[in-house]
């Protein structure tokens, strides 16, 4: 699997792109529908699908474009209503509405789900805090951590449907994932589990209280 990484929007977000013999998944295209498409011709990729590690504003914003161009796109059910109603999307941020909001995903997921995408697997870990339908997309070697892990850090808990409590839990489910990952997260610099597993705080945080 081929991963090219792009920075998006005004946040910005990190947006990947996720390639095995000439088809491409896109993951949280944030903004700039058209470098993303533009990127994929170059690289001659046929657009299979949109996975949404959330269903936040600044991971969704080029969603209609790349449906418009054959894309089939899928978040988590408890998401869903994130891209149905744009003060959810954005969560409470004072940001100015794009009208790209609303959109209509073709297929939904709860977790524990494989998405086939030719020889490429996507697995479907719920790891809700950041948002209640947050999930992280496990491929051989490679976990899109979404807003959930960041390098040395995690999402915040405090937009609608976040909670802390359940943040603590899904971290923890990512610490305890057999052997040693690349981390490509939704916003900064990418990382790897082992790495987090020593160095971030919030995944050992079994023996300690957070005032949050
Ligand atoms: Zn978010």
């Amino acid at each position: 699997m081929e991963i090219l990484s792009l920075s998006v929007g005004m946040m910005p977000t990190n947006c990947y792109l996720a390639a095995q013999d000439g088809r491409a998944a896109v993951i949280d295209p944030g903004a700039e529908a058209e470098r993303i498409l533009s990127c994929l011709a170059q690289k001659g990729w046929q657009l299979d699908m949109v996975l949404l590690t959330h269903g936040h504003f600044d991971h969704v914003g080029a969603v209609n474009a790349l449906q418009k161009a054959g894309a089939r796109v899928g978040v988590a059910a408890a998401d869903e209503i994130f891209l149905r109603d744009p003060e959810r999307a954005y969560a409470g941020l004072r940001l100015p509405v794009g009208e790209e909001l609303h959109i209509r995903p073709d297929f939904v997921f709860h977790g524990g789900e494989t998405l086939k995408m030719g020889d490429i697997r996507f697995q479907v870990l719920s790891t809700p805090g950041h948002s209640a339908g947050s999930v992280c997309f496990l491929c051989p070697g490679v976990i899109f951590s979404g807003d959930t892990l960041f390098c040395g850090g995690c999402g915040r808990t405090d937009l609608f449907s976040g909670s802390w409590t359940e943040m603590r839990a899904s971290l923890k489910k990512l610490a305890a994932l057999p052997g040693d990952y690349r981390v490509l997260p939704g916003h900064g610099e990418e990382t790897t589990l082992e790495y987090e597993r020593k160095n971030n705080q919030l995944m050992g945080a079994d023996d300690h209280d957070f005032d949050y």
